[in-house]
């Protein structure tokens, strides 16, 4: 006999940002009979595999430099300060299964049934749960399903052995440094990542396929950003053509390839790592690690979605309108599935109003997330904090004779007391992008120390409209 269906509200696909956000708020706020499906560690990309971990990592990375740049505040710190990676890894470890802990725990106070298992649709109104457990599979049905299953880190997919380098997953999982890093990729995780070996002494090469990594950013972050990079000591392969294969010169361990499975896609991180790499040009790089950072990809492989007929965007995520609605009726999506900026806080904001649309009051039917002017900040060194258009954006939107541009640039008071070829080094660099005969701001482009705090107070006044006028009022 087919084990009977177990009914809810509200099907949630995916324990990451997003689910929790949305079913959160569906159960806790609305009341809704509201099922969480996950296959991981509670939390999902963020928690265990992202903002989380890099931003510990991140501060690990700047006492580091707070450390060097005190000698010039005449501090007595001696230039072969040690640290411990491997402790620190464990602490950071520690302090994610915490959070594991908390997101379980809101959830059950809220009374949202946590499953653990892989979810697939068996029908448009019907979910089949692999258990985690081994003991079987359960059938859900709601009227209502999300999916929200996020991404994971691409591989590319004409290297022989791209699988001997490691991603962002495998990033968390390193103990021991290694010496020498290539990281191919010049977005955020490649800049964020190299910014933080670096300031921890690993000798850093980035492979970019351009002039300068940041593409998607102000041509004012991706140039000075670059150079800040080559100054602080990374080593930048510009427009390289691209690598042919990735061969393992030491004892190479076990892989298991395939499927979205990603983090069986690779070795891992080793301290025992020797790589050679060739590059489609002939050239031989030989290095102790590589990370691929050539962006993420969304999970849906295994869901059978196909089945249910439901619609891809050309990039293959989870095609939906401006409501999270999928093209099925019932069926939605947000977070990194869908492929629309993929940030913690934007999935959570998806998740809230779909669920104040769907559960909510009348007043809240109409519910849906703005997706313009989304704050958005590189934990690179330094930070780079970034709201609404670039100049290039800027130029096609309005153009060229309806924009004014307003920039400064200075060094920070805390390099003051720095030798001054080392100052150079440390820019500060602000840029508001205005448009119209009232100088709407619409976009803001700030970088150096502290960027990544400030930025929150100008995205809400940007999104409150705010003027040149209005910014040159604020005393
Ligand atoms: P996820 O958080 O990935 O959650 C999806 C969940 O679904 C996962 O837990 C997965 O196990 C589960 N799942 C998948 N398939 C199934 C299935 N079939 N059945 C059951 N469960 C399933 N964003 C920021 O805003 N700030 C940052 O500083 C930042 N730093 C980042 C650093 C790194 C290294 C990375 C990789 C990402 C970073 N991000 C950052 C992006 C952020 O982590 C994501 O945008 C966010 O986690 C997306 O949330 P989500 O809910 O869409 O997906
Ligand atoms: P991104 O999309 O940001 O960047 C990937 C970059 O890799 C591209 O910009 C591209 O740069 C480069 N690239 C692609 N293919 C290749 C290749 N074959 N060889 C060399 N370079 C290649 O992806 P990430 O993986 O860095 O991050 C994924 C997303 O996660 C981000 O977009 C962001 O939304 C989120 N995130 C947010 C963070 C934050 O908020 N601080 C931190 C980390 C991630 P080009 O075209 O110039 O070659």
């Amino acid at each position: 006999m087919a084990p009977v269906a177990k009914s809810y509200d509200y099907i949630v696909i995916g324990g990451g940002s997003g689910g929790s956000g949305a079913a959160r708020r569906a159960a806790g706020w609305y009341g809704a009979k509201t099922v969480l499906i996950e296959n991981g560690r509670s939390g999902g990309t963020c928690v265990n595999v992202g903002c989380v971990p890099k931003k510990m990592t991140w501060y690990f990375a700047s006492v580091n430099e707070t450390l060097k740049g005190a000698r010039n505040y005449f501090y007595d710190v001696p230039k072969d300060v040690k640290f411990h990676f491997d402790k620190f890894k464990k602490r950071r470890d520690e302090s994610i299964v915490r959070l594991n802990g908390a997101y379980e725990r809101n959830w059950d106070r809220e009374g949202i049934q946590l499953v653990q298992g892989t979810a697939k649709f068996t029908g448009p109104k019907e979910v089949e749960v692999e258990l985690q457990d081994g003991s079987g599979t359960v059938t859900f049905t709601a009227p209502h399903i999300l999916i929200a299953t996020g991404g994971y880190p691409m591989l590319p997919e004409n290297v022989e052995g791209a699988h001997h380098g490691i991603t962002s997953d495998g990033f968390f999982d390193i103990e021991h440094l290694p010496k020498k890093i290539a990281v191919v990729g010049a977005g955020y995780i490649a800049v964020e990542m190299a910014g933080m070996l670096n300031a921890i002494g690993v000798e850093v090469h980035m492979f970019l396929r351009g002039e300068t990594f940041l593409r998607t950013f102000d041509p004012m972050v991706q140039g000075t950003m670059t150079q800040a990079y080559e100054d602080a000591g990374v080593i930048l392969h510009k427009n390289y053509k691209g690598f042919k294969t990735v061969e393992r010169l030491d004892h190479n361990s076990a892989t298991v390839p395939g499927g979205d499975s990603h983090k069986k896609w690779t070795d891992g991180p080793s301290p025992h790592k020797q790589l050679k790499i060739t590059s489609n040009d002939g050239e031989i790089f030989e290095c102790n690690e590589l990370l691929w950072a050539i962006g993420r990809a969304p999970v849906i492989k295994n869901l059978n979605l196909d089945k249910i007929g439901i619609k891809l965007t050309e990039k293959g995520h989870i095609a939906t309108d401006e409501y999270q609605n999928t093209n099925i009726e019932g069926l939605y999506a947000i977070g990194d599935v869908t492929g629309n900026f993929e940030l913690t806080p934007v999935a959570i904001a998806a998740g809230r109003q779909l669920s104040n649309r769907l559960f909510g009051p009348p007043e809240l039917k109409g519910s849906k997330l703005e997706y313009n002017h989304i704050p958005t900040v590189v934990f690179s060194h330094p930070e780079v904090g970034t709201i609404g258009l670039t100049e290039p954006q800027a130029i096609e939107q309005y153009g060229k004779e309806n924009i004014k541009i307003y920039r400064t640039k200075f060094t920070a008071m805390y390099f003051d007391v720095f030798p001054p070829e080392e100052k150079a080094h440390h820019p500060t660099q602000y840029k508001i992008i205005c448009a119209g005969p009232d100088e709407k701001v619409v976009g803001l482009h700030i970088l150096g120390e502290g960027s990544g705090e400030m930025l929150q107070g100008f995205g809400v006044a940007i999104k409150m409209g705010a003027t040149k006028s209005d910014f040159d009022r604020c005393v």
